[in-house]
């Protein structure tokens, strides 16, 4: 069995993330990647900046409820932590 809760891109233990209330997604919590040494998160910095000249990056999410991952949009470092769920 793969372990979904580590990071496909560093092998992390990703943190359970709080999904806001008042986003589109169903789930009560993601999977969130909150390691920025993440190659992930690194590059993203720099194709955001090259693709729309914006200064953000995105962070890799597994969705527990979906069985999906993806990125999960933050605009810096800090972005998105207040959320993390400790267990
Ligand atoms: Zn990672």
């Amino acid at each position: 069995m793969e372990d979904k809760s580590l990071c496909p891109h560093c092998g992390e233990k990703m943190k359970k993330w709080s999904v806001p209330p008042m986003s589109t997604w169903s789930a009560e919590y993601f999977y969130v990647c909150f390691n920025d040494e993440c190659s992930y998160f690194v590059r993203g910095w720099k194709h955001m900046e090259d693709t729309t000249r914006s200064a953000c990056s995105y962070r890799h999410k597994y969705d527990p409820e979906t069985g999906t991952s993806g990125p999960l949009p933050v605009w810096s470092d800090e972005a998105a932590r207040s959320q993390i769920m400790e267990d």
